[in-house]
């Protein structure tokens, strides 16, 4: 069975392929859609994340059918790909994988500054590193991502892959607090090459989607930055 495939919907304003490679995620974000997908609760699908069955295996079996494939691959949807310092000793086997096949592969992830052990890697891959970031300060965050890396760490992880020469990336979704939101454009944006803003999907929030589209898009614009508005977050503000 394959590994490596073509996400649906939404997903797809991501990347052409992902792969996920674990069967949960400790991060435990409350908002998180993965949970629903597996027919678990939150609780369940956090608390004993481990590598899918023979998934290197099966990726470098794809990889190989796969070899030279231009589309990027991203890690990953539906769990982090840098889960804790242990798990993630899994992500770089399966990069070193994807460069072995000269595959193009980008990571997505919540885990801050542990992520920078594969650096290395993504730099002379040309390949790009994203985190998800929607609050700048630390304690509206945790709540909402209770094991994830810390928004501080995340900002230096960007900050640090962009020093490298690492080209990075910024998913802004969900979207809780706009001023954090906001905040988070302002303070990142040198160290920022793409942002992609969404909006909060699952949950209703008290936010005037409109006045954030607009916002948002004012701000980017001002201060040079290349970005994509999610589907969802258009629709929402009416344009
Ligand atoms: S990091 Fe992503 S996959 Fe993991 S719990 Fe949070 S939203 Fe879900």
């Amino acid at each position: 069975m394959q590994v490596i495939y073509e996400p649906k919907g939404a997903a797809l304003e991501y990347a052409e392929l992902a792969v996920n490679l674990y069967t949960g995620c400790k991060f435990g974000c409350i908002y998180c859609y993965a949970p629903a997908i597996a027919q678990q609760n939150v609780h369940q699908f956090s608390s004993n994340p481990q590598p899918k069955k023979n998934v290197l295996k099966r990726l470098e079996a794809d990889c190989k059918k796969m070899a030279g494939d231009k589309r990027t691959v991203l890690l990953c949807f539906t769990c982090d790909p840098y889960q804790s310092f242990e798990a993630g000793v899994l992500t770089r086997e399966a990069l070193l994988i994807l460069e072995k096949y000269k595959m193009t592969a980008t990571v997505l992830t919540k885990g801050g500054l542990i992520a920078e052990r594969d650096f290395d890697i993504l730099r002379r891959n040309n390949w790009s590193f994203g985190s998800t970031v929607h609050m700048y300060d630390n304690d509206p965050g945790r709540p909402w991502e209770p094991h994830a890396a810390n928004n501080r760490s995340r900002c230096m992880a960007i900050r640090n892959a962009h020093r490298m020469g690492i080209k990075t990336w910024v998913s802004m979704e969900p979207v809780i607090y706009t001023d954090q939101a906001l905040k988070s454009i302002e303070e990142m944006h040198c160290n920022v090459d793409f942002w992609k803003v969404g909006k909060m999907n699952h949950r209703d929030l008290d936010i005037d989607w409109r006045k954030f589209y607009d916002d948002v898009t004012g701000l980017l614009k001002k201060v040079g930055a290349e970005y994509y508005i999610k589907d969802a977050l258009s629709k929402a503000a009416g344009i």
